[in-house]
């Protein structure tokens, strides 16, 4: 079993602070907040909760505030919140609601049913959370997906623009694998992919390094504060990793195993560029990569036209 889900209450009422606490310990980690700025730093700063027990009225920032701020925020706006407050009109309960909170229970609660108002709340959260991880997966490798990836170099790419570290970025293609799906099938294809996946997988050393399933038999790598040296270096341990995998494609004009091709682009990021430009230059180099062969790298070393690097 794995670590219980945290719930963050928030109350500047001492009292109703434990109360809350003493209902929810057993189940739930449970942190608190003392009022709105503390919640705000914490949900900063710490990993995110599973679900927000707000309280309504407190000073510096109210409960609605509050929550106004968690549903703006990015990161923080699928968390749900429950108010849990002595104001009992139906016109404050219609405003948080309406502010995107999940539900509305007022003091005094019944113990329960506030416990197993929590419990269906954290389920669909846990829920969708698992629906948000799979949607970034590739279901055949295992491996992030496109869309996984989209949102990594973008990410990267701001951070790379911030710190002036240059971001290097490969993509991998399978040689004359249409050929491989007539020779051998097309379940045997995504063995063969399954493979590839893992092996190019088991290359990436550092934490920062991304690999990702791009579409088809094209795989990408993306490097943080990875010059073009070292993006060569990755380059050649991923052909030679799948050259020691050796795997027979007899049908293969190049050699009769599988062998990849790999374009390789290297940038800092500026102002007025941005990441697809990246892209650009290593498909760019790929494609020259198939062209002159196969089964080698060629790498895009400077914004301008000349790629070199191929062996
Ligand atoms: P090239 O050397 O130019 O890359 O030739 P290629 O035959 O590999 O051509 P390309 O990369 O354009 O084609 C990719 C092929 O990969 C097309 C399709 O048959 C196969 N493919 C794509 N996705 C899958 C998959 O999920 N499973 C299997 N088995 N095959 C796939
Ligand atoms: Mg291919």
């Amino acid at each position: 079993m794995g670590d219980p889900p945290t719930v963050l209450v928030v109350d500047d009422n001492v009292l109703n602070l434990a109360i809350i606490c003493d209902v929810l310990g057993e189940d739930y980690n449970v942190i608190t907040a003392k009022c709105g700025p503390e919640a705000l730093q914490i949900l900063a700063s710490h990993p995110l909760p599973q679900l927000v027990m707000l309280d309504v009225v407190m000073p510096e920032m109210n409960g609605f505030e509050v929550c106004k701020e968690i549903k703006a925020t990015n990161e923080w706006k699928d968390i749900p919140v429950i108010f849990l407050t002595s104001l009992n009109s139906e016109a404050d309960e219609a405003c948080g609601l309406e502010l995107g909170a999940a539900d509305y229970i007022t003091i005094p609660f019944n113990p329960s049913l506030m416990k197993a108002r929590v419990k269906n709340h954290i389920c669909m959260k846990l829920y969708y959370d698992r629906l948000m991880e799979s949607s970034l997966v590739d279901g055949l490798t295992g491996l992030p997906n496109r869309k996984r990836f989209d949102e990594t170099l973008a990410q990267e790419w701001r951070r790379s623009f911030r710190s002036g570290d240059p971001l290097s970025f490969i993509i991998v293609d399978i040689d004359h694998f249409k050929e491989y799906n007539d020779a051998y099938g097309h379940l045997a294809g995504d063995s063969c992919l399954k493979k590839v996946a893992c092996q190019l997988s088991n290359t990436l050393r550092r934490p920062g390094d991304f690999l990702g399933r791009w579409g088809g038999d094209e795989f990408v790598a993306l490097m943080p504060q990875t010059d073009a040296t070292g993006a060569m270096l990755l380059a050649e341990r991923f052909k030679h990793k799948i050259s020691i995998l050796a795997i027979p494609h007899e049908s293969s004009p190049v050699i009769p195993l599988i062998t990849i091709s790999l374009g390789v682009a290297t940038m800092i990021p500026r102002g007025g560029e941005c990441s697809e430009e990246l892209i650009k230059r290593a498909d760019e180099a790929l494609f020259t990569a198939k062209k002159a062969g196969r089964n080698r790298i060629v790498q895009r070393l400077t914004g301008i036209s000349s790629s070199i690097g191929t062996r």
